[in-house]
């Protein structure tokens, strides 16, 4: 049996049907900015492997990290242990994201780092003895993972509260999505509504989730960096946490290092993953505020309830270094604006065909959105012909490369954007 065949009859893939006749590609190793599929044709990654290989596949130096990290151990508990790999690690995490966030909590992925923010805030709250905020402020559009009080808080359109419903998912407070666009004044009216919803909620809620300024896998929109401003200013004045889940924009993405520099604020509690490790492992974090770990370690029971099995991995943690490193010795933030240029230079094209209803380009981000959802059984061999790597969701095409393409490249990958969307519309 061809092991291909495996896969069409036993494997599921993400958000996929057994049935699909969409098909999946065979990939036989990938290098740089190119995937190398088994058939031999060679492919533009334009994905990152989903927000996470920032420095691009089969890197040296992150592949010397993980080598030597292996001739000591490859993995050790971390209850009653500990190891250089995740002490360095947390000293970068703390040196580099928005001041105040001192305690790190490593868990294995980003939806399990949204499951740890969330039951920090509650068990702050449990912790001072107010058992009345039990419930999660947000705004729609949003995306922050696939287990249970993740999916609580995503978009309940677009996320799966439509399957799963109130009775299963906890009930959440969601404020419309902010309306103004990145580089745009915020509207009175959308921050009047921000207002009432905390008049109305903020004594029962314990924090307010919300992905800063780029809403990732719930819509790839920008939004008006003062909205989140707003936020913060509110969740001080009535005393709500506020949670930064930074999964997707961490490590520069859009043109930050973390998102919420756009504001210039700091929140009390917020997730990395992602490209953490550069892509090579998984793994994510959960930071704090001293005033939060203090309050929770002096409470009841005065001990945080979470411990996952491969907590801080040791290969891990040793890779996220290395990228970390790399990336700063690196002029990321120069490579990042070039990328948006060219990203802005060649995806303008699009905004006159009559199936894409707006362009929009942020940092490494780049976006075509459609008036109509893609036919993934149609498009995404189109763009494996054209030599690309591209994954559209629903209405959006979009592509965050590696930071480490060329212009050249980048330019394959927008121009293919270009011919398959035209063809589209011709056929
Ligand atoms: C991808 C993502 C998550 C979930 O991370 P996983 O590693 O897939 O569990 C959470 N929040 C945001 C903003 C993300 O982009």
């Amino acid at each position: 049996m061809n092991w291909t065949d495996i896969d069409k009859q036993h494997i599921w893939h993400p958000y996929s049907s057994m049935n699909s006749e969409v098909p999946v590609f065979a990939v036989d190793s990938a290098e740089g900015v190119m995937i190398k599929l088994a058939d031999g044709r060679e492919l533009v990654d334009g994905m990152s492997s989903w927000w996470c290989a920032i420095h691009g596949y089969n890197h040296p130096v992150l592949n010397q990290a993980i080598k030597k990290q292996l001739q000591s151990m490859s993995h050790i508990m971390f209850g009653g242990l500990t190891h250089e790999p995740a002490n360095q690690l947390a000293r970068k995490l703390v040196e580099l994201t928005p001041d105040g966030l001192e305690t790190v909590f490593f868990t294995d992925s980003g939806s399990v780092s949204v499951e740890v923010a969330m039951k920090m805030a509650l068990q702050y709250w449990i912790s001072k003895d107010d058992k009345s905020r039990t419930q999660f402020m947000t705004i729609r559009s949003g995306y922050h993972g696939d287990t249970f009080a993740a999916m609580s808080v995503c978009d309940p359109d677009t996320g799966m509260h439509s399957i799963f419903g109130n009775n299963v998912l906890m009930k959440q407070v969601f404020v419309d999505a902010p309306e103004s666009a990145y580089g745009q004044p915020c509207s009175n009216q959308e921050l009047q509504k921000l207002e009432t919803a905390f008049e109305q909620h903020a004594d029962s809620s314990a924090a307010f989730i919300l992905e800063p300024v780029v809403q990732g896998a719930g819509g790839m929109r920008f939004y008006s960096p003062g909205y989140l401003l707003k936020v913060r200013q509110l969740c001080d004045q009535y005393g709500l946490l506020l949670i930064a889940d930074e999964i997707a924009t961490g490590f520069g993405r859009s043109g930050k290092l973390f998102a919420c520099e756009h504001a210039g604020i700091s929140p009390d509690i917020m997730c990395v993953g992602k490209a953490l490790t550069g892509g090579y492992m998984t793994l994510a974090a959960t930071l704090t505020t001293t005033v939060v770990s203090e309050t929770i370690s002096n409470g009841e029971p005065g001990v945080f309830m979470h411990g996952p099995t491969f907590m801080a991995n040791p290969l891990a943690c040793a890779v996220a270094n290395a990228s970390i490193d790399l990336l700063l010795s690196l002029d990321w933030q120069d490579k990042i604006m070039q990328i948006e240029n060219w990203l802005r230079n060649g995806l303008a094209a699009c905004q006159q065909l009559e199936s894409v209803r707006e362009v929009r380009v942020l940092g490494a981000i780049g976006v075509i959105e459609l008036h109509e959802p893609v036919d993934m059984e149609q498009i995404q061999p189109a763009f494996v012909d054209a030599g690309v790597w591209i994954r559209p969701f629903g209405k959006l095409v979009y592509l965050m490369p590696p930071y480490i393409i060329d212009e050249v490249r980048l330019t394959t990958l927008t121009n293919a954007i270009f011919s398959v969307l035209d063809e589209r519309r011709a056929a």
